[in-house]
């Protein structure tokens, strides 16, 4: 599914109706350069998991984990991790398997333990079609 966007408001909805829509269980990988809209998605996202506390990168650990809502989130963003074992560490399995909704972003750099289940998101920018437009792919 290809979802385009005009403007931050858009995005966010559309991660809005995703958390809506969300099983439990359910991984998403979230790809796209730095300045894309991956972390006003996940807002969106959370919002449509009724979490109100606010959601941004977890910059200093790996995963940042929202119990408040209609099922766990659990936020990755593997960009610093430095070995795979760091993943083992904090008990990935838990949350991959478990019974919330998974985001992770930078998942190219584990793949290896990306589960089969995970679902493919890449937002890309297109500057002829306008500086605010994104290009938002949801693997079926
Ligand atoms: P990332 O987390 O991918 O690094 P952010 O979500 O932090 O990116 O930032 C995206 C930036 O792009 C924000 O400043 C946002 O206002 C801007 N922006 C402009 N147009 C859009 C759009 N259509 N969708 C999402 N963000 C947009
Ligand atoms: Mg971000």
């Amino acid at each position: 599914m290809v979802i385009e966007t005009w403007s931050p408001e858009e995005t966010f909805a559309v991660g809005e109706q995703l958390g809506k829509e969300a099983k439990a269980g359910a991984v998403y990988t979230l790809n796209g350069d730095l300045g894309v809209g991956k972390t006003v998605f996940t807002q969106g996202v959370a919002k449509g998991l009724e979490i109100d506390e606010p959601v941004n990168s977890p910059t200093f650990t790996i995963v940042q984990v929202y119990e408040e809502g209609r099922m766990p989130f659990y936020h990755f963003d593997v960009y610093r991790i430095g070995d795979i074992e760091e993943m083992d560490e904090i008990g990935y399995e838990d949350y991959f398997y478990g019974e919330g909704l998974c985001i992770i972003e930078w998942a190219e750099l584990i793949l290896e333990i990306i589960p089969d289940h995970a679902r493919k998101i890449t937002i890309e920018k297109d500057l002829e079609k306008g500086f605010d437009y994104r290009r938002i792919t949801i693997e079926e």
